[in-house]
Protein backbone atom coordinates (compact mmCIF):
# COMPACT_ATOMS: atom_id res chain seq x y z
CA UNK A 1 0.00 0.00 0.00
CA UNK A 2 1.61 3.54 -1.14
CA UNK A 3 1.11 6.42 0.73
CA UNK A 4 0.68 8.71 -1.41
CA UNK A 5 0.47 8.68 -5.85
CA UNK A 6 2.13 11.13 -8.57
CA UNK A 7 2.85 11.68 -12.28
CA UNK A 8 6.16 12.40 -11.18
CA UNK A 9 8.24 12.47 -7.82
CA UNK A 10 11.71 14.44 -8.05
CA UNK A 11 14.44 13.50 -5.72
CA UNK A 12 16.67 16.61 -4.74
CA UNK A 13 16.18 20.09 -4.13
CA UNK A 14 19.59 21.22 -5.85
CA UNK A 15 18.98 23.14 -9.16
CA UNK A 16 18.64 20.20 -11.63
CA UNK A 17 15.60 18.73 -8.77
CA UNK A 18 14.29 22.29 -8.85
CA UNK A 19 14.03 22.86 -12.56
CA UNK A 20 13.13 19.70 -13.38
CA UNK A 21 10.28 19.60 -10.95
CA UNK A 22 9.21 23.33 -12.33
CA UNK A 23 9.06 21.54 -15.62
CA UNK A 24 7.10 18.70 -15.65
CA UNK A 25 4.54 20.30 -13.23
CA UNK A 26 4.57 23.37 -16.29
CA UNK A 27 3.87 20.42 -18.30
CA UNK A 28 0.85 19.18 -16.82
CA UNK A 29 2.02 16.46 -14.82
CA UNK A 30 1.11 16.15 -10.81
CA UNK A 31 4.46 16.52 -9.51
CA UNK A 32 6.58 16.14 -5.85
CA UNK A 33 10.12 17.01 -4.97
CA UNK A 34 11.36 15.95 -2.06
CA UNK A 35 15.05 17.01 -0.27
CA UNK A 36 16.27 15.28 2.45
CA UNK A 37 18.16 18.12 4.01
CA UNK A 38 15.27 20.53 6.08
CA UNK A 39 16.86 23.31 4.00
CA UNK A 40 16.88 23.77 0.14
CA UNK A 41 20.36 24.78 -1.10
CA UNK A 42 22.11 23.67 2.64
CA UNK A 43 24.89 22.80 3.39
CA UNK A 44 26.10 24.62 0.53
CA UNK A 45 28.59 22.89 -1.76
CA UNK A 46 29.57 25.49 -4.49
CA UNK A 47 31.55 28.54 -4.92
CA UNK A 48 28.43 30.39 -6.37
CA UNK A 49 30.02 31.39 -9.83
CA UNK A 50 27.48 31.24 -12.04
CA UNK A 51 27.55 32.94 -15.57
CA UNK A 52 24.69 34.85 -16.54
CA UNK A 53 23.54 32.05 -19.43
CA UNK A 54 22.49 29.95 -16.31
CA UNK A 55 20.34 32.57 -15.38
CA UNK A 56 18.61 32.87 -17.96
CA UNK A 57 18.08 29.39 -18.59
CA UNK A 58 16.50 28.94 -15.02
CA UNK A 59 14.59 31.92 -16.10
CA UNK A 60 15.67 34.06 -13.24
CA UNK A 61 16.85 37.82 -13.02
CA UNK A 62 19.59 38.98 -10.87
CA UNK A 63 18.27 39.47 -7.06
CA UNK A 64 19.60 39.88 -3.59
CA UNK A 65 21.40 36.72 -3.79
CA UNK A 66 23.87 38.22 -6.24
CA UNK A 67 27.16 39.49 -4.52
CA UNK A 68 29.37 40.60 -7.53
CA UNK A 69 28.98 41.03 -11.24
CA UNK A 70 32.38 39.59 -13.01
CA UNK A 71 33.04 40.64 -16.00
CA UNK A 72 36.78 38.83 -16.50
CA UNK A 73 39.86 36.60 -15.19
CA UNK A 74 43.08 37.23 -14.56
CA UNK A 75 44.79 33.75 -14.86
CA UNK A 76 48.13 33.04 -13.06
CA UNK A 77 50.53 30.54 -14.97
CA UNK A 78 53.05 28.67 -12.61
CA UNK A 79 55.95 31.15 -12.99
CA UNK A 80 53.80 33.95 -11.71
CA UNK A 81 53.04 35.60 -14.81
CA UNK A 82 49.61 36.11 -15.67
CA UNK A 83 47.04 37.00 -18.76
CA UNK A 84 43.68 39.47 -17.64
CA UNK A 85 40.57 38.35 -20.25
CA UNK A 86 37.14 39.70 -20.69
CA UNK A 87 35.68 43.34 -21.06
CA UNK A 88 33.04 45.46 -19.79
CA UNK A 89 30.39 43.03 -20.32
CA UNK A 90 28.88 41.48 -17.04
CA UNK A 91 29.34 37.37 -17.96
CA UNK A 92 28.88 35.94 -14.50
CA UNK A 93 27.39 36.50 -11.14
CA UNK A 94 29.10 35.32 -7.58
CA UNK A 95 25.77 34.22 -5.72
CA UNK A 96 24.30 33.21 -2.92
CA UNK A 97 23.84 29.25 -3.53
CA UNK A 98 21.84 28.96 -0.74
CA UNK A 99 19.61 31.77 -1.88
CA UNK A 100 19.76 30.77 -5.44
CA UNK A 101 18.76 27.38 -4.52
CA UNK A 102 15.57 28.72 -2.29
CA UNK A 103 14.85 31.05 -5.33
CA UNK A 104 14.73 27.81 -7.98
CA UNK A 105 12.82 26.23 -5.17
CA UNK A 106 9.77 29.05 -4.86
CA UNK A 107 9.83 28.91 -8.53
CA UNK A 108 8.66 25.22 -8.73
CA UNK A 109 6.44 25.53 -5.91
CA UNK A 110 4.75 28.58 -7.91
CA UNK A 111 4.45 26.42 -10.95
CA UNK A 112 2.25 23.97 -8.90
CA UNK A 113 5.16 21.42 -7.15
CA UNK A 114 4.79 20.16 -4.38
CA UNK A 115 7.66 20.13 -1.96
CA UNK A 116 8.14 17.99 0.90
CA UNK A 117 11.69 19.10 2.85
CA UNK A 118 13.62 16.64 5.55
CA UNK A 119 12.25 13.97 3.34
CA UNK A 120 14.76 11.01 2.18
CA UNK A 121 14.65 8.65 -0.14
CA UNK A 122 16.17 5.25 1.01
CA UNK A 123 14.86 2.76 -1.33
CA UNK A 124 13.20 2.59 -5.39
CA UNK A 125 11.06 -0.66 -5.94
CA UNK A 126 8.51 -0.71 -9.10
CA UNK A 127 5.04 -2.49 -8.91
CA UNK A 128 3.17 -3.05 -12.11
CA UNK A 129 4.29 -0.01 -14.61
CA UNK A 130 4.61 2.17 -11.63
CA UNK A 131 7.83 3.01 -9.45
CA UNK A 132 7.44 2.83 -5.63
CA UNK A 133 10.05 4.98 -3.76
CA UNK A 134 10.27 4.40 -0.06
CA UNK A 135 11.10 7.35 1.98
CA UNK A 136 11.63 8.77 5.46
CA UNK A 137 9.95 11.89 6.05
CA UNK A 138 10.54 13.38 9.87
CA UNK A 139 11.41 9.85 11.02
CA UNK A 140 8.35 7.95 9.88
CA UNK A 141 8.56 5.32 6.72
CA UNK A 142 6.72 6.37 3.76
CA UNK A 143 6.04 4.54 -0.03
CA UNK A 144 5.25 7.19 -2.54
CA UNK A 145 4.18 5.69 -5.75
CA UNK A 146 5.20 7.74 -8.88
CA UNK A 147 4.60 7.53 -12.85
CA UNK A 148 8.46 8.40 -13.23
CA UNK A 149 10.83 9.36 -10.48
CA UNK A 150 14.03 11.70 -11.42
CA UNK A 151 17.16 11.45 -10.07
CA UNK A 152 18.23 15.08 -9.19
CA UNK A 153 19.81 13.33 -6.20
CA UNK A 154 23.34 15.17 -7.10
CA UNK A 155 26.91 13.57 -7.10
CA UNK A 156 26.66 11.02 -4.44
CA UNK A 157 22.73 10.30 -5.25
CA UNK A 158 21.10 6.98 -5.03
CA UNK A 159 18.57 7.02 -7.68
CA UNK A 160 20.75 5.91 -10.89
CA UNK A 161 22.78 3.13 -8.70
CA UNK A 162 19.28 1.39 -7.66
CA UNK A 163 18.19 2.01 -11.08
CA UNK A 164 21.37 0.08 -12.99
CA UNK A 165 22.48 3.54 -14.94
CA UNK A 166 26.45 2.90 -13.14
CA UNK A 167 28.16 5.68 -12.59
CA UNK A 168 29.94 8.94 -13.89
CA UNK A 169 33.00 8.53 -15.46
CA UNK A 170 35.18 10.52 -13.01
CA UNK A 171 35.01 12.34 -9.43
CA UNK A 172 37.12 15.02 -8.13
CA UNK A 173 37.63 16.13 -5.29
CA UNK A 174 37.38 20.12 -4.18
CA UNK A 175 37.79 22.21 -1.20
CA UNK A 176 37.00 25.86 -0.38
CA UNK A 177 37.30 28.36 2.10
CA UNK A 178 35.82 31.76 2.46
CA UNK A 179 38.77 34.33 4.35
CA UNK A 180 39.75 37.80 4.06
CA UNK A 181 41.60 38.93 0.72
CA UNK A 182 42.51 42.22 -0.52
CA UNK A 183 40.49 41.61 -3.65
CA UNK A 184 42.68 43.53 -6.50
CA UNK A 185 39.44 43.67 -8.69
CA UNK A 186 36.22 42.65 -7.56
CA UNK A 187 34.49 42.29 -10.85
CA UNK A 188 37.60 39.53 -11.52
CA UNK A 189 37.96 35.75 -10.33
CA UNK A 190 41.26 34.38 -10.41
CA UNK A 191 42.58 31.21 -11.73
CA UNK A 192 46.08 29.28 -10.89
CA UNK A 193 46.88 26.47 -13.43
CA UNK A 194 50.36 24.42 -12.18
CA UNK A 195 51.42 21.34 -10.61
CA UNK A 196 50.40 22.53 -7.34
CA UNK A 197 46.83 21.66 -8.10
CA UNK A 198 47.46 18.30 -10.18
CA UNK A 199 44.83 17.47 -12.43
CA UNK A 200 42.81 20.95 -12.30
CA UNK A 201 43.29 24.38 -10.96
CA UNK A 202 42.85 26.59 -8.04
CA UNK A 203 40.34 29.91 -7.47
CA UNK A 204 39.99 32.87 -5.63
CA UNK A 205 35.88 34.44 -6.23
CA UNK A 206 35.77 37.69 -4.64
CA UNK A 207 32.42 38.41 -2.59
CA UNK A 208 33.58 41.22 -1.25
CA UNK A 209 36.56 43.85 -1.62
CA UNK A 210 38.17 42.23 1.04
CA UNK A 211 36.94 39.11 1.11
CA UNK A 212 36.77 35.89 -1.19
CA UNK A 213 36.14 32.04 -1.65
CA UNK A 214 39.41 30.84 -2.30
CA UNK A 215 39.45 26.70 -3.08
CA UNK A 216 40.66 24.20 -5.59
CA UNK A 217 39.70 20.77 -7.00
CA UNK A 218 42.41 18.15 -7.73
CA UNK A 219 42.04 14.55 -9.40
CA UNK A 220 42.60 12.14 -7.07
CA UNK A 221 43.93 9.67 -9.29
CA UNK A 222 47.02 12.68 -10.28
CA UNK A 223 48.25 12.92 -6.01
CA UNK A 224 48.79 11.11 -3.03
CA UNK A 225 47.15 14.30 -1.02
CA UNK A 226 44.32 15.60 -0.39
CA UNK A 227 42.46 18.50 -1.43
CA UNK A 228 42.74 19.97 1.87
CA UNK A 229 46.45 19.38 1.94
CA UNK A 230 46.29 20.96 -1.18
CA UNK A 231 45.02 23.99 -0.55
CA UNK A 232 46.94 24.44 2.86
CA UNK A 233 50.22 24.22 0.64
CA UNK A 234 48.60 26.54 -2.00
CA UNK A 235 47.72 29.13 0.47
CA UNK A 236 51.23 28.82 2.56
CA UNK A 237 52.98 28.87 -0.36
CA UNK A 238 51.45 30.92 -3.46
CA UNK A 239 53.38 34.36 -3.07
CA UNK A 240 50.04 35.78 -3.99
CA UNK A 241 48.22 34.17 -1.43
CA UNK A 242 50.51 35.08 1.27
CA UNK A 243 50.54 38.40 0.55
CA UNK A 244 47.29 39.22 0.14
CA UNK A 245 45.43 36.51 2.54
CA UNK A 246 44.41 36.42 6.25
CA UNK A 247 45.36 33.22 8.45
CA UNK A 248 42.07 31.48 9.27
CA UNK A 249 38.50 31.43 7.49
CA UNK A 250 34.78 31.93 8.37
CA UNK A 251 33.62 29.17 6.54
CA UNK A 252 34.90 25.90 4.49
CA UNK A 253 33.10 23.72 2.76
CA UNK A 254 34.17 20.07 0.53
CA UNK A 255 32.50 18.19 -2.03
CA UNK A 256 32.91 15.89 -4.97
CA UNK A 257 32.80 17.20 -8.58
CA UNK A 258 31.23 14.41 -10.94
CA UNK A 259 32.74 14.68 -14.63
CA UNK A 260 31.30 12.61 -17.86
CA UNK A 261 28.12 11.23 -18.03
CA UNK A 262 26.52 7.43 -17.90
CA UNK A 263 25.99 6.05 -21.20
CA UNK A 264 22.32 6.03 -20.43
CA UNK A 265 20.68 8.31 -18.16
CA UNK A 266 17.10 6.49 -18.45
CA UNK A 267 16.07 3.61 -17.25
CA UNK A 268 12.29 2.14 -17.22
CA UNK A 269 10.29 4.79 -15.24
CA UNK A 270 13.43 6.27 -14.29
CA UNK A 271 15.49 9.25 -15.30
CA UNK A 272 18.61 11.04 -14.15
CA UNK A 273 19.73 14.77 -14.38
CA UNK A 274 22.17 17.55 -13.25
CA UNK A 275 25.33 16.16 -10.74
CA UNK A 276 23.52 12.74 -10.55
CA UNK A 277 24.30 12.12 -14.80
CA UNK A 278 27.78 14.31 -15.00
CA UNK A 279 26.24 16.96 -16.57
CA UNK A 280 29.07 19.35 -15.44
CA UNK A 281 31.43 21.29 -17.57
CA UNK A 282 34.50 19.28 -17.18
CA UNK A 283 36.66 22.71 -18.09
CA UNK A 284 35.32 24.47 -14.86
CA UNK A 285 33.57 21.76 -13.10
CA UNK A 286 30.33 24.03 -13.32
CA UNK A 287 27.24 22.09 -12.90
CA UNK A 288 24.33 24.71 -12.51
CA UNK A 289 24.07 25.95 -15.99
CA UNK A 290 23.99 22.28 -17.59
CA UNK A 291 22.41 20.39 -14.91
CA UNK A 292 19.55 23.15 -15.35
CA UNK A 293 19.72 23.10 -18.98
CA UNK A 294 19.30 19.49 -18.92
CA UNK A 295 16.54 19.26 -16.06
CA UNK A 296 14.65 21.26 -18.04
CA UNK A 297 14.68 19.13 -20.94
CA UNK A 298 13.69 16.17 -18.34
CA UNK A 299 11.11 17.99 -16.58
CA UNK A 300 9.10 18.45 -20.63
CA UNK A 301 9.89 14.41 -21.11
CA UNK A 302 8.46 13.14 -18.28
CA UNK A 303 5.68 15.30 -18.34
CA UNK A 304 4.60 14.02 -21.83
CA UNK A 305 5.90 10.59 -20.34
CA UNK A 306 3.66 10.26 -17.34
CA UNK A 307 0.54 12.01 -19.23
CA UNK A 308 0.69 9.35 -22.09
CA UNK A 309 1.32 6.25 -19.67
CA UNK A 310 3.92 4.74 -21.45
CA UNK A 311 6.83 5.87 -18.99
CA UNK A 312 9.12 2.62 -19.86
CA UNK A 313 12.86 3.15 -21.05
CA UNK A 314 11.99 3.60 -24.97
CA UNK A 315 9.97 6.61 -24.32
CA UNK A 316 12.11 8.41 -21.61
CA UNK A 317 15.36 8.30 -24.47
CA UNK A 318 13.80 11.14 -25.92
CA UNK A 319 15.27 13.14 -22.60
CA UNK A 320 18.77 11.28 -23.39
CA UNK A 321 18.24 12.13 -26.90
CA UNK A 322 17.69 15.98 -26.49
CA UNK A 323 20.14 16.42 -23.42
CA UNK A 324 23.07 14.96 -25.69
CA UNK A 325 21.89 16.89 -28.46
CA UNK A 326 22.08 20.43 -26.54
CA UNK A 327 25.39 19.80 -25.03
CA UNK A 328 26.58 16.23 -25.65
CA UNK A 329 29.39 17.21 -27.90
CA UNK A 330 30.75 20.60 -25.72
CA UNK A 331 31.08 17.79 -22.88
CA UNK A 332 32.51 15.87 -25.03
CA UNK A 333 34.74 18.19 -26.10
CA UNK A 334 35.44 19.25 -22.21
CA UNK A 335 36.44 15.93 -21.48
CA UNK A 336 39.21 16.19 -23.92
CA UNK A 337 40.63 19.72 -22.86
CA UNK A 338 40.38 17.75 -19.17
CA UNK A 339 42.46 15.04 -20.30
CA UNK A 340 44.92 17.10 -21.90
CA UNK A 341 45.30 19.89 -19.81
CA UNK A 342 45.99 17.23 -16.60
CA UNK A 343 49.17 15.89 -18.96
CA UNK A 344 50.95 19.80 -19.37
CA UNK A 345 53.61 20.36 -17.07
CA UNK A 346 54.74 23.64 -14.90
CA UNK A 347 56.67 24.77 -18.61
CA UNK A 348 53.43 23.95 -20.75
CA UNK A 349 51.63 26.01 -18.79
CA UNK A 350 53.95 29.07 -18.79
CA UNK A 351 54.01 29.37 -22.53
CA UNK A 352 50.26 28.11 -22.79
CA UNK A 353 49.56 31.07 -20.79
CA UNK A 354 52.25 33.54 -22.72
CA UNK A 355 50.22 32.51 -25.90
CA UNK A 356 47.24 33.52 -25.08
CA UNK A 357 48.56 37.14 -23.52
CA UNK A 358 49.59 37.64 -27.48
CA UNK A 359 47.37 40.64 -28.62
CA UNK A 360 45.66 38.78 -31.50
CA UNK A 361 45.29 35.95 -29.34
CA UNK A 362 44.20 37.40 -26.17
CA UNK A 363 41.08 39.74 -28.78
CA UNK A 364 40.19 36.35 -29.74
CA UNK A 365 39.79 35.03 -26.30
CA UNK A 366 37.60 38.09 -25.18
CA UNK A 367 35.63 38.05 -28.49
CA UNK A 368 34.30 33.85 -28.18
CA UNK A 369 35.61 33.28 -24.48
CA UNK A 370 32.63 31.84 -23.01
CA UNK A 371 33.09 30.01 -19.87
CA UNK A 372 29.54 27.44 -21.03
CA UNK A 373 30.80 26.65 -24.18
CA UNK A 374 34.59 26.70 -24.38
CA UNK A 375 34.55 24.47 -27.76
CA UNK A 376 33.68 27.55 -30.10
CA UNK A 377 37.30 29.41 -29.01
CA UNK A 378 39.22 26.26 -29.19
CA UNK A 379 38.61 26.16 -33.02
CA UNK A 380 39.70 29.48 -32.89
CA UNK A 381 42.41 28.79 -30.83
CA UNK A 382 43.38 26.31 -33.13
CA UNK A 383 43.33 27.96 -36.82
CA UNK A 384 45.52 31.03 -34.74
CA UNK A 385 48.08 28.23 -33.51
CA UNK A 386 48.73 26.64 -36.96
CA UNK A 387 51.17 30.33 -37.48
CA UNK A 388 52.62 30.11 -34.13
CA UNK A 389 55.66 29.09 -32.60
CA UNK A 390 54.12 26.51 -30.65
CA UNK A 391 55.53 23.27 -28.33
CA UNK A 392 54.71 20.83 -30.60
CA UNK A 393 52.30 19.40 -27.52
CA UNK A 394 50.47 22.30 -27.86
CA UNK A 395 49.48 21.53 -31.13
CA UNK A 396 49.12 18.17 -30.33
CA UNK A 397 46.74 19.35 -27.27
CA UNK A 398 44.69 21.75 -29.16
CA UNK A 399 43.63 19.42 -32.26
CA UNK A 400 42.72 17.18 -29.13
CA UNK A 401 40.69 18.90 -27.35
CA UNK A 402 38.36 20.08 -30.78
CA UNK A 403 38.62 16.37 -31.93
CA UNK A 404 41.09 16.50 -35.09
CA UNK A 405 43.54 14.53 -33.46
C1 LIG B 1 33.95 22.96 -4.31
C2 LIG B 1 32.89 23.09 -5.38
C3 LIG B 1 32.70 24.32 -6.01
C4 LIG B 1 31.75 24.44 -7.03
N1 LIG B 1 31.55 25.67 -7.61
C5 LIG B 1 30.64 25.81 -8.61
C6 LIG B 1 30.42 27.08 -9.22
O1 LIG B 1 31.02 28.09 -8.84
N2 LIG B 1 29.52 27.16 -10.23
C7 LIG B 1 28.80 26.06 -10.67
O2 LIG B 1 28.01 26.18 -11.62
N3 LIG B 1 28.98 24.85 -10.08
C8 LIG B 1 29.86 24.70 -9.06
N4 LIG B 1 30.01 23.49 -8.45
C9 LIG B 1 29.18 22.37 -8.89
C10 LIG B 1 27.73 22.57 -8.43
O3 LIG B 1 27.69 22.78 -7.04
C11 LIG B 1 26.89 21.36 -8.82
O4 LIG B 1 27.13 21.04 -10.17
C12 LIG B 1 25.39 21.62 -8.64
O5 LIG B 1 25.06 21.85 -7.30
C13 LIG B 1 24.60 20.41 -9.13
O6 LIG B 1 23.24 20.62 -8.93
P1 LIG B 1 22.28 19.35 -8.75
O7 LIG B 1 20.92 19.90 -8.54
O8 LIG B 1 22.51 18.38 -9.83
O9 LIG B 1 22.80 18.63 -7.43
P2 LIG B 1 22.93 19.19 -5.95
O10 LIG B 1 23.01 20.66 -5.93
O11 LIG B 1 24.03 18.40 -5.33
O12 LIG B 1 21.55 18.77 -5.29
C14 LIG B 1 21.23 17.43 -5.01
C15 LIG B 1 20.25 17.43 -3.87
O13 LIG B 1 19.75 16.11 -3.69
C16 LIG B 1 19.57 15.89 -2.30
N5 LIG B 1 19.55 14.43 -2.09
C17 LIG B 1 20.57 13.56 -2.31
N6 LIG B 1 20.17 12.29 -2.02
C18 LIG B 1 18.86 12.38 -1.62
C19 LIG B 1 17.91 11.41 -1.18
N7 LIG B 1 18.20 10.10 -1.10
N8 LIG B 1 16.67 11.84 -0.84
C20 LIG B 1 16.36 13.17 -0.91
N9 LIG B 1 17.24 14.12 -1.29
C21 LIG B 1 18.47 13.74 -1.66
C22 LIG B 1 20.76 16.59 -1.67
O14 LIG B 1 20.53 16.88 -0.32
C23 LIG B 1 20.87 17.84 -2.54
O15 LIG B 1 20.15 18.92 -2.00
C24 LIG B 1 30.96 23.32 -7.41
C25 LIG B 1 31.15 22.09 -6.77
C26 LIG B 1 32.10 21.98 -5.76
C27 LIG B 1 32.27 20.65 -5.08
Amino acid sequence: MSDASYDVVVVGGGPAGAMSARYAAMGGAQTLLIEEHRAAGSPVQCTGLVSSKTLDVCEITPGPWVYQEVTGAHIFAPDGSSISIGGEKVRAYVVDRKMFDRHLMGEAASAGVEVMIGTKAVGLGGINDKKVLEVISDGRKMRITAGVVIGADGVQGSIARWSGLGQVQKVLSGVQIETVYDVEDTDHVEVFVGSEVPGFFAWVVPVSDNAARIGLCVDPARTQSSAYEHLMQFMTSNPRMKERSANGCSDMLVGCIPLGPQVCTVADGVLITGDAAGQVKPTSGGGVYMGALCAKIAGEVVAKAALSGDTSAGALMEYDRQWREAVGRELAVGMRIHKVFGRLGDEDFNELIRFFGEPDVLELINAHGDIDHPSILLGKLLAKAKGKKLLGMFRVALKAMVGRE
